[in-house]
């Protein structure tokens, strides 16, 4: 593992373009040499991995500048939104490693603000209160190749619009019967320019502001606003906002305040993932996962409970770096990311998922041993762990055939095979169920073979076992990609994303077998099983239930090594 996973500061070593545009503010002085970025999120879902790269990035900037990075619940839609989520948020970003110092501040800490800004804007003729239905103002908007055409309420006088704009505050209106629009251009080839709504009346009740406001502000006018009030040097967005950037630069400009600078980059793509906050609500809502922390959704709290650590998360945002073109990342390289940090961090343990009984007929059945098992082959002071052995152990369904394919490295009849850490075993007999399933196998033990090869005859492999007396039953979980289409956002003429759905993406063993060490670690603690994979206890559940974080084979390093 590189060492940079250990530090919990690595975001953002490598610099990109937005470093460079700072790097050049700091030597003219643009901001005294100040850095102050923000992270926004509207607290209507629980945080996906494309937020993850939006967070390492602006709290990365901070940190690498000294600077401070607020985090902001942009909270204009009231009916979406929830503490639930406003929590959930919180506790993300925290559990990625990162502070925002203060607390946590909300758009509708500046409602007042907000407010005074607008009846401004009305005082300077640059504001009005238009009557026209949804249908009309869609209508007088005009197309990308047609200019608009001007509202009939457009020249309202000052008074008469600051009457109308008080009326509004007081509820004196329905909703969506009237906003407030910026007067900017209706013929403006950029779309967000034609007379933009910036207030509209709402009756609903707010999680922070209560039944205090009946107008909310639009989030165009809010945020550049926002940014100002706060003293934000470089507001850091995704691409989709480049052609909002002239009406923040209006707002601002037309205002005369603080004038933070706008910088889009492009957001993370992850093939067979879903990353919006739309369609995980609507898998949530329609039960076709536990739960927003489901480990198989693109969540961080998913995400969390799946097994991936902060450093991984945070090293998988470095590696895909920061650009301004659209582009779809391999989930293979976030994969690559947390069996990179658990090879290196994780303990191994014995774990059989598909027990069936073997029967050492020359162990004696009173004895019992206790071996001494090294916790990490690469890493000696992880220490060793004390592994009971007996005369009736649990091997894995897969690790037996009657008749072996050629190159088979498991135990067949007849054939002789190491348990990991103790002795060699021989199969002398198959016992089969009335069904004709593998039942039990009787083999014979080469008490000789502890720590040395045996003399004569040479084992087919190495296979992992539990002592059945002594092992802790426990249920595994085995997640798959949720998606089985590499886009399932993509236009698909009429299938939806949910048309896509992976039907094998969780698989309950409800019947293994865990060697006793693992009977009481801390939930959310992560091993290796050996010889299937990493695996992590459920942080949710009181019983012993892991979930696979992921599978010990990495395809990604594959594709990496041919590139290179
Ligand atoms: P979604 O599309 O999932 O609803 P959003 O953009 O509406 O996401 P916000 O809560 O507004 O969600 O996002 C907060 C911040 O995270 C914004 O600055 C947004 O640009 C950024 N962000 C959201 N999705 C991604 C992504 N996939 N990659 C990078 N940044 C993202
Ligand atoms: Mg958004």
């Amino acid at each position: 593992m590189s060492e940079t996973l250990k530090t919990g500061s690595e975001s953002l070593k490598t610099g990109n373009f937005i470093t460079q545009i700072i790097d050049k503010d700091n030597e003219s002085g643009k901001h005294a040499g100040r850095v102050m970025t923000r992270f926004p999120p509207e607290p209507n879902g629980y945080l996906h991995i494309g937020h993850a790269k939006s967070i390492c990035l602006n709290f990365g900037l901070a940190q690498r500048y000294q600077g401070q990075c607020n985090l902001r619940f942009d909270d204009t839609n009231p009916e979406k939104e929830s503490v639930e989520y406003i929590n959930s948020i919180k506790e993300d970003i925290s559990w990625l490693g990162f502070d925002w110092h203060e607390e946590p501040k909300f758009a509708s800490d500046y409602f007042d603000q907000l407010y005074d800004f607008a009846v401004q804007l009305i005082k300077l003729g640059k504001a009005y209160v238009c009557e026209l239905t949804p249908d009309e103002m869609r209508e007088y908007r005009g197309t990308l190749t047609e200019p608009g055409k001007n509202s009939p309420y457009r020249d309202r006088t000052v008074e008469e619009n600051l009457q109308l704009f008080t009326a509004m505050k007081e509820g004196k209106y329905k909703d969506g019967e009237v906003v407030l629009r910026a007067k900017i251009d209706m013929a403006s080839p950029n779309i967000n320019l034609r007379d933009p709504i910036i207030y509209r009346v709402r009756h609903v009740h707010h999680h922070q502001t209560g039944n205090t406001w009946c107008v909310y502000p639009m989030y165009d006018f809010t945020h550049c606003l926002s940014d100002a009030l706060e003293n934000i040097t470089h507001s850091v967005c995704t691409l989709e906002f480049q052609d909002h950037r002239p009406l923040y630069d209006w707002v601002l400009d037309t205002l005369g305040t603080a004038h933070p600078q706008q910088i889009e980059f492009a957001r993370l793509n992850l093939n067979y993932t879903v990353t919006s906050k739309r369609k995980l609500k609507q898998l949530v809502d329609d039960k076709y996962v536990e739960g927003w922390d489901d480990p198989r959704m693109s969540t961080i709290s998913g995400m969390r409970r799946r097994g991936y650590t902060p450093a991984s998360i945070r090293n998988f945002c470095e590696r895909i770096g920061v650009t301004k073109s659209d582009s779809v990342v391999d989930v293979g390289m976030l994969e690559h990311a947390i069996r990179e940090d658990l090879d290196a961090n994780a303990n191994r343990a014995m774990a059989v998922l598909r027990p069936i009984k073997v029967t050492l007929t020359n162990y004696p059945e009173d004895k019992e041993e206790i071996l001494s098992i090294a916790n990490h082959p690469k890493n000696e002071a992880a220490g060793k762990r004390e592994v009971p052995f007996a005369r009736t152990l649990y091997i894995d369904e897969a690790d037996f055939a009657e008749v072996p394919p050629k190159k088979w490295k498991r135990l067949s009849l007849n054939g002789a095979v190491r348990l990991r850490g103790s002795y060699v075993i021989t199969c002398d007999e198959v016992i089969y169920d009335a069904e004709g399933k593998v039942a039990e196998l009787r083999c014979h033990y080469d008490e000789n073979t502890l720590g040395k090869n045996p003399e004569g005859y040479k084992p087919s492999g190495v296979i992992h076992w539990v002592s059945a007396e002594h092992a802790v039953p426990a249920e595994v979980r085995l997640y798959d990609r949720l998606f089985n289409e590499e886009a399932p956002d993509a236009n698909h003429e009429s299938k939806t994303f949910l048309d896509f759905i992976n039907p094998e993406s969780l698989t309950v063993l409800s019947n293994a077998r865990l060697e006793p060490s693992l009977g009481n670690v801390a939930k959310g603690q992560s091993f290796q099983f050996e010889r299937e994979g990493y695996f992590c206890r459920d942080l949710t559940k009181e019983d012993l239930v892991f979930n696979r974080t992921v599978t010990l084979r990495d395809s990604w390093a594959k594709i990496e090594a041919k590139g290179k």
